[in-house]
């Protein structure tokens, strides 16, 4: 599959931005260059018309999704993007088990899609161990 230029991504994006101003050009540049394979760059234009005329569609994304808003003959090449670190065969952008798991509260809406043990917290500084007790502590 062919992948979006830069020029491509700009052209589409002011396009876009004119049909909805609510859109910023910054936001649906960076939505395209997160989802460069696409089937072609005509499909992808008319996703993304099709979607930016639906008054309910708030925000860009949804172009990248899988639904009519695709041309018939691209529909099932949609790009997918990278897998879901945490879930096998799964999109990242699209990931069900990500979206239960967030229903259940068992995932932070921002971890969608996304490793969710992947913030460790950080390491303790450099000698740290040499440190004096803080005062008041009842450590030791
Ligand atoms: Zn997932």
């Amino acid at each position: 599959m062919p992948e979006l230029n830069e020029r491509q991504a700009t052209m589409l994006a002011h396009i876009l931005n004119n049909i909805r101003p609510d859109w910023t050009i910054n936001s649906i540049i960076t939505l395209l260059s997160k989802n460069r394979t696409i089937p072609s760059f005509a499909d992808l234009t008319i996703a993304a018309i099709t979607k930016a005329k639906d008054p309910t569609c708030k925000t860009p994304a949804p172009i990248m999704l899988p639904g009519k808003h695709w041309p018939e003959t691209t529909r099932n090449q949609i790009p997918t993007g990278p897998e879901c670190p945490d879930h096998t065969g799964h999109p990242a952008n699209t990931c069900g088990p990500c979206t239960i798991d967030i229903q259940l509260g068992d995932r932070p809406p921002h971890l969608h899609g996304k490793n969710l043990h992947q913030h460790k917290r950080n390491p303790p500084q450099p000698g740290w161990r040499n440190n004096p007790t803080p005062t008041g502590s009842t450590t030791n």
